[in-house]
């Protein structure tokens, strides 16, 4: 099991290393403008990092929404919606600069914005995921692949593997059936809705720990089906990130 994942990830990661040193040289050329404030030198600068609205403890530690007490069982939220997985965790509320560079990640083909991105969530990585977890986006659909050309999850999945050192498995998980589209619909009509939408390749993850990637979670209810079909497909544990989360009270 260990010799594929081994395989895969270093593959990956020399190739996203070998791009990031290309950006670097074009950079020299052309400065980087922040995709918030449209300051010259980085893709983020500091004064828009510095607003950042940062989601940590105390927390609920199934769904990851902060709490004024941590709880270690499900909160009043994830009965409502609960997580099939381990758990939910996010960098950051879906809020402010971080809100506009998610819109530039989803987008505009921009991998230099995904790896800044990923610079973000590396040192914040939480240490309750497995040190041997396997990293997954979620995959689009196929529709929304063809019409937008990449995945944002899986860009932002690339980087934070190759600058944790972790495996990227994308094709371990593809969707099934086509879903409508999520806004609008209350939590449990998402959730209805993205049920029975993903297969895991039961071969490749059991028994493994995984860590679902994406870009922003709403309510959480396709990580949740994510997280269902690998834990069907016999994956030991599962547990999901997100670069932002929208708030509660949130009409995202
Ligand atoms: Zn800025
Ligand atoms: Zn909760």
């Amino acid at each position: 099991m260990a010799v594929p994942s081994l395989k895969i990830g270093y593959t990956d990661h020399l190739r996203v290393i070998a791009e990031r040193a290309w950006w670097a040289s074009l950079d020299l050329v052309l400065p980087p403008r922040c995709q918030n404030c449209n300051r010259a030198g980085e893709r983020l600068c500091a004064q828009c990092r510095a607003e950042i609205e940062y989601i940590s403890e105390p927390m609920c530690q199934k769904c990851g929404y902060p709490k004024h007490t941590p709880t270690t069982v499900q909160c009043e939220q994830c009965w409502r919606v609960a997580f099939a997985g381990n758990g939910l965790r996010a960098l950051a509320f879906h809020a402010g600069p971080l809100r506009r560079a998610v819109h530039g990640l989803k987008y505009k083909h921009n991998p230099p914005l995904s790896e800044a991105l990923a610079r973000l969530i590396s040192p914040h990585w939480p240490a309750i995921f497995p040190g041997d977890s396997i990293l997954i986006p979620v995959p689009l659909a196929p529709d929304r692949l063809r019409q937008r050309g990449f995945n944002q999850a899986e860009l932002l999945a690339r980087h934070v593997g190759a600058q944790r050192g972790l495996p990227v498995w994308p094709a371990a998980l593809r969707r099934v059936r086509a879903t409508e589209s999520q806004v609008g619909k209350t939590a449990q009509a998402r959730q209805a809705n993205m049920t029975g939408a993903f297969a895991a390749e039961t071969k490749t993850v059991r028994g493994l720990n995984f860590v679902l990637i994406d870009d922003v979670c709403t309510t959480g209810a396709t990580l949740g089906a994510c997280a269902q079909a690998l834990l069907e497909g016999g994956a030991a544990q599962v547990w999901a990130y997100t670069l932002t989360r929208a708030r509660h009270d949130s009409a995202d």
